[in-house]
């Protein structure tokens, strides 16, 4: 048996809607289901706005445009993430600053993000990594403070909660991708969400080249060309239907994972009853260090189980190598060294995940 680190979940209904797509031949960036998945995706949000776009990286992108951040502005990011949030600060010109996460939920220290702030920073760019969500109402207090903006990279916890907030919720634009290891995919799409109709005219205007919305075919900026399909829209929008469903399988599997590695010396994510994590790639820690990580990783790719270590620390890639970083980053350096997440599908078989449980906790009791 080989199963892969994540497998889209494609049912009937996303095959109906694409076949749906396809017989009216509007499988361009206009048709029923763009407008019916960013009317749905905006409610699901409580927010003014939604705007589909062509990855998570774009949506990114445009976030980032539509806060009018530019050459010589700084943004903060943390450095424990997938390298597109930080590739988007450089496409606008600006430079990300790093700092490090906290031990108890691996995401950005507060405390820091506070310190690191300059005369010169525009925006803080959280991310909820791993499907954790981040401290978001001390960000909006800290960035309202001090008049910046917060953005959302909501990429890997979609609908998770903390104190009763939902991820997406809070940030001045939040962005989402659907690439196809995401909860919800279209194989490859993301999506901004804002409460600010600036923000969002803005970046309706950059992702359409910049045609003037009162003067078609006259374009007044340089924008770009970021829109999704109407045919990727009706897998989302099918994927909308059953999302409930789909949760509660990832749910299901994460506690079956909790489960079989519960008496073991396995660093597992924070639990907090005012925490409800987003069931993305279930993470996990072991504090045994490198060696015993990588030979955990061969063991399982023996059985035919792939895994994947967490991210690279991204102040320590070579074009990152001269930015500003809060101190050494030690809780990220260590992280990225220990951490590694496990297989995650609302698309695996029942003896799929049977024999994924069973090889996982026999290789962890080795
Ligand atoms: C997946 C991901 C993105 C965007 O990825 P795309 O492949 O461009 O859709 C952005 N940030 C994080 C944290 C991600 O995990």
């Amino acid at each position: 048996m080989t199963i892969p680190v994540s497998r889209p979940d494609i049912s009937e209904l996303e095959r109906k809607n694409v076949q749906s797509a396809m017989e009216s031949t509007w499988i361009s960036s206009s048709g029923s289901f763009v407008d019916s998945f960013e009317r749905r995706f905006a409610d699901l949000h409580g927010t003014l706005s939604c705007l589909s776009v062509s990855n998570g990286t774009a949506a990114l992108h445009l976030a980032l445009l539509g806060c009018e951040i530019g050459p010589g502005d700084e943004v903060i990011v943390p450095s424990l993430t997938y390298v597109a949030t930080a590739n988007a600060v450089k496409y606008c010109g600006a430079e990300p600053v790093f700092v490090d996460v906290n031990q108890e939920d691996w995401n950005m220290n507060c405390e820091q993000v506070k310190d690191a702030i300059s005369s010169r920073t525009k925006a803080i760019i959280v991310v909820h990594l791993y499907g954790m969500p981040a401290e978001m109402s001390r960000l909006r207090t800290i960035a309202d403070q001090c008049g910046i903006f917060l953005i959302e990279d909501v990429a890997e916890a979609p609908f998770a909660t903390r104190d009763d907030t939902m991820t997406g919720t809070v940030g001045d634009v939040s962005t989402f991708s659907f690439f196809g290891n995401k909860v919800i995919t279209c194989g490859e799409g993301g999506a901004v969400v804002t409460n600010n109709p600036e923000i969002a005219a803005r970046m309706k205007l950059l992702r359409s080249q910049g045609m003037d919305p009162n003067q078609r075919y006259f374009f007044s900026i340089i924008g770009y060309n970021y829109r999704l399909t109407n045919v990727a829209c009706a897998i989302l929008d099918a994927q909308l239907d059953r999302l409930e469903e789909m949760l509660n399988r990832r749910q299901q599997l994460f506690s079956r994972y909790e489960q079989a590695l519960s008496r073991l010396d396995v660093g597992l994510q924070m639990s907090s009853k005012d925490v409800t994590v987003c069931p993305w790639l279930f993470p996990l820690l072991i504090t045994q260090g490198e060696n015993t990580r990588s030979s955990i990783i061969k063991k399982l790719r023996e059985q035919g189980i792939d895994t994947r270590p967490f991210f690279y620390p991204i102040h320590r890639l070579p074009m990152y190598a001269a930015a500003r970083t809060y101190g050494s980053l030690p809780i990220t350096n260590q992280l990225a060294i220990w951490g590694m997440n496990l297989p995650t599908s609302s698309a695996f078989s029942d003896s799929e995940t049977d024999y994924l449980v069973a090889q996982v906790e026999r290789i962890f009791h080795q």
